[in-house]
C-alpha cells in the first residue's frame, strides 16, 4: 500500500469508540495502544486528545490493570494514581517515566505496587526527529499526566531530548535512571522497584547558592567552573559543596573547562573534580546518600546534568 491511500477503516469493534472530533488515522497511534485492551475489563479509558488541542500531535492513553478508587476516601479517580482532591491524598508517590523518540510510557507507583499506567504518543515529522515545537508539546503533555499525579519522586530513562525538556517543565524531585540500570532486559520499572528502599534519600531545601563552602572558595576554570559547581548544588540530594586546592602542576594541555563526578565512597559522598589545561581541583561533595550504592546513583546523576550542561569529561 502506497503512503498516498487513504487509512484504512477502523476496526469495526472501535467504530464506537472513536470521540467524536478524533479522526482516524491521524489519531491511530491512541487506537493502536488501547486495541489490546479492548474487550478486557481493564479498559479504564481511551482518550484521543482533540486535534484542536495545544499539542495536536502527542495522544494520551491510560489503561491500568483495574479502576483506582481514592486510597483513603474511595472517590473514584478520573485515572488511576491520580492525586484526590475530595480529601487531598496522593494515590501515587513516584511516576517512572520511560521515553522513546514517539512515545513516553508513565508508570504510577504506589510504594512498591504499581497503580496504572499510561502512554502518550507523538508523531515525529521527519528523520524520526521531534521539531522544537513538538518536543515541548509532547514533554508538556508528559508533565501534565505527572502533575495531576503530585507524586514525590520521577524516575526517568531513554531519549534525551524529551527527557530533558520534561525535566525542565517539572519541580520534581526528578532521578534518572542510569543506562546500566536498564541494560540487562530494559525492565527500567523493575530497576525503580528493586531500588525503593523504606529509606528514600533525603532531600536538602538548602537554596543551592548556600550549598557551597568552605576555606578554598576559589574555583577553576572561571565562568564554566562555576556553572559545574552550580549545577552540582542544583541536585536535590547535594547537601554542600567543598571546593578543594588547586593543583596547578597537571600534565594536561587540553583547554577548555571538563568536570567530572567521581567515584561515591563508602560514605556516600563523591567527589567533582575540575579540570582546565594543567589545572586540577578536586572539590568534595557532601550528599545525603548513606551508602556507597545510593552514592553512586547520586555520582550517575550529576555527570548527567553536567553531560547536559556540556561541561562533561569523557
Ligand atoms: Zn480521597
Amino acid at each position: 500500500m502506497s503512503g498516498l491511500t487513504a487509512p484504512p477503516p477502523p476496526p469495526a469493534e472501535l467504530r464506537g469508540r472513536l470521540a467524536s472530533g478524533a479522526v482516524w488515522g491521524q489519531g491511530c497511534a491512541v487506537i493502536v495502544g488501547s486495541a489490546r485492551f479492548v474487550g478486557n475489563r481493564g479498559l479504564t479509558r481511551a482518550t484521543p486528545v482533540p486535534l484542536a488541542s495545544r499539542n495536536e500531535r502527542a495522544y494520551t492513553d491510560t489503561a491500568s490493570p483495574s479502576r483506582m478508587d481514592c486510597r483513603r476516601c474511595g472517590t473514584p479517580l478520573e485515572k488511576p494514581g491520580d492525586y484526590c482532591l475530595v480529601c487531598n491524598t496522593a494515590n501515587a508517590d513516584a511516576v517512572v517515566a520511560e521515553f522513546d523518540v514517539d512515545r513516553a510510557e508513565l508508570t504510577m507507583l504506589a510504594e512498591d505496587e504499581v497503580v496504572g499506567h499510561t502512554t502518550i504518543t507523538t508523531r515525529p515529522e521527519r528523520d524520526e526527529q521531534l521539531t522544537a515545537v513538538q518536543l515541548r508539546n509532547f514533554a508538556g503533555r508528559v508533565a501534565d499526566e505527572i502533575r495531576r499525579k503530585r507524586p514525590d519522586t520521577v524516575y526517568a530513562a531513554g531519549d534525551r531530548d524529551p527527557l530533558r525538556e520534561a525535566r525542565a517543565q517539572l519541580h520534581h524531585e526528578f532521578y534518572r535512571v542510569p543506562e546500566a540500570g536498564d541494560d540487562d532486559d530494559g525492565d527500567v520499572v523493575g530497576w525503580v522497584l528493586d531500588r525503593r528502599g523504606d529509606r528514600a534519600l533525603e532531600v536538602v531545601e538548602t537554596p543551592p547558592r548556600e550549598k557551597i563552602g568552605g576555606a578554598h572558595s576559589t574555583l577553576i576554570g572561571g565562568r564554566k567552573g562555576r556553572k559545574a559547581v552550580s549545577t552540582v548544588a542544583d541536585h536535590p540530594h547535594v547537601k554542600k559543596i567543598v571546593p578543594g586546592p588547586i593543583d596547578a602542576g597537571g600534565t594536561g594541555s587540553r583547554t577548555g573547562l571538563r568536570a567530572k563526578a567521581t567515584r561515591a565512597g563508602t560514605n556516600g559522598n563523591v567527589r567533582l573534580l575540575l579540570r582546565d589545561g594543567s589545572s586540577v581541583q578536586e572539590n568534595r561533595i557532601v550528599t545525603t546518600a548513606m551508602d556507597r550504592e545510593t552514592g553512586e546513583r547520586v555520582r550517575a546523576d550529576l555527570n548527567d546534568a553536567l553531560a547536559e550542561a556540556g561541561l562533561r569529561e569523557e
